[in-house]
């Protein structure tokens, strides 16, 4: 182990010259006129792989091609050895707007132990750090206790269209222990964190109509039911004065926070203060009984994301709207089901609408909410790993948001996503000035050394 230790710490130089190098292809996966640019940034990888001593090839998709690259197989004894397989992916958000950048985004930049340019972070940093402890294993002819696959896709910042199929096709290559995904953050250098729990979504439109055009409020008004005034009422009877969802059944399923979970939670760095000042509001408000952290991660969420009737422009214009519609998400968490919780509150509308307007609901989007136990031998191993590569005790942290291919991850290889998210906060993945931590590269680096054993120990 020591030998792989000290290939990385003697490596760490060209590592940053090779971040450096990864990140100047412009992978925009939302741009068209980049495309061929994912194509050079994924045989690049390729390439690296390869040299690095893994079986590497370029997997062509509907959209712009997969990487994946193994490690040697060790020769079979007849035992089984574990299979992890690793995730991230090379393409990138667009720059824009380039005149916020203080550097070009694609000219990758050093100053004070920081690397800047976009994809630094997320995901070209964190996806290289584990290749590095790979390399690290394979150059310095230490054997590894696992086997290792990566995948590394170019679709990730574009809803990832390709992943689904291309999992179902490779799916008996793939099968493996558990995923190792890389794409998050940690609260500090000071706080490594494993993620162990995402929130779902559901989103949904309430439209209601009232009258069958806009009419005259001085001619008409008081004898028809104004949709936005329906509107509002019906939205304000879904919230109760303690923030939690007034709506039948709305928390079935909810897991309740275990003992453990809270105090982990009570460990992370939080100043109500300074969170109520970055965020701009003259007070916070959240589900009663709950602090901040949890009211944004382990509960959830009913959401106005949008409101429009009536008139919107300058001046005023006399009228009674026709129809008034509210754009809402509400975020879920594990147990609860999106189609049960849409289906709950679809009756409940119903049920509130007053007769004097036509309720209409139109569905979106959804992503089940995840969950890996913090306690299960892997989430142990995981945290392990953090504490022995960054020297101070990690913390459990839970997400608001989605990443639904950790979902298909579970659904199509039945695998568990182990997320050990190297970006920090002020990282500013998909704004100007992204940055990656050159000291969090080389943790992430001795983290990867570590983890490989202590999950294929368990
Ligand atoms: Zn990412």
């Amino acid at each position: 182990m020591q030998a792989v230790i000290d290939y990385l710490k003697k490596n760490q130089s060209r590592a940053v010259a090779e971040l450096c190098e990864y990140v100047r292809f412009p992978s925009v996966s939302a741009q068209p006129q980049h495309r061929g640019d994912l194509r050079s940034c994924g045989e690049w990888l390729v390439e690296h792989c390869r040299a690095i001593g893994l079986e590497a090839r370029l997997c062509a998709t509907k959209g712009n091609p997969i990487v994946v690259a193994k490690t040697p197989r060790a020769k079979s004894n007849g035992a089984t050895r574990p299979h992890f397989m690793v995730y991230g992916h090379y393409d990138v958000q667009p720059a824009e707007p380039l005149d916020l950048w203080k550097s070009p985004p694609f000219e990758p930049r050093v100053a004070n132990g920081v690397l800047f340019g976009r994809g630094t972070s997320d995901d070209k940093g964190q996806a290289l750090a584990h290749l590095k402890a790979v390399e690290a294993y394979l150059k310095t002819g230490t054997p590894l206790p696992c086997d290792i696959t990566f995948v590394i896709e170019g679709e990730e910042e574009v809803g990832s269209g390709s992943l689904a199929a291309f999992l179902l096709e490779h799916r008996a290559e793939l099968d493996c222990d558990a995923v190792v995904i890389s794409d998050t953050g940690m609260p500090s250098s000071k706080h490594p964190a494993l993620t162990y729990a995402l929130r779902g979504i559901a989103s949904f439109e309430v439209t209601l109509h009232g009258p069958a055009r806009d009419l005259h409020s001085g001619i008409f008004g008081g004898t028809v039911d104004n949709p936005a005034m329906a509107l509002c009422q019906l939205l304000g009877k879904l919230r109760d004065k303690d923030g939690r969802v007034a709506i039948p059944g709305f928390y079935d399923g909810v897991q309740p926070l275990s003992a453990y979970e809270r105090k982990q939670f009570a460990r992370l760095p939080f100043k109500a203060r300074d969170y109520q000042r970055l965020l701009g509001v003259p007070k916070l408000f959240g589900e009663r009984g709950f602090t901040p952290h949890e009211q944004r991660s382990a509960r959830p969420t009913f959401e106005i994301n949008g409101l429009t009737s009536g008139y919107q422009g300058e001046g005023s214009k006399t009228i009674v709207p026709a129809w008034a519609r509210a754009k809402i998400t509400v975020r879920l968490v594990p147990d609860q089901d999106p189609a049960k919780v849409i289906k709950r509150i679809r009756q409940h509308l119903k049920k509130l609408c007053p007769p004097t307007v036509r309720l209409e609901i139109t569905e979106g989007h959804g992503a089940e909410p995840y969950l890996v136990s913090p306690t299960s031998p892997q989430a142990q191993a995981a945290l392990r790993a953090l504490k022995s590569a960054f020297g101070c005790e990690p913390v459990l942290i839970r997400e608001g948001g989605s990443i639904p291919i950790v979902n298909q991850f579970k659904k199509i290889l039945h695998a568990d996503s182990l997320l050990l998210g190297l970006a920090l906060p002020d990282d500013n993945a998909h704004s100007p000035n992204e940055k990656f931590d050159l000291d969090c590269f080389a943790k992430g680096q001795l983290m990867g050394v570590y983890l490989w054993q202590e999950l294929s120990g368990v």
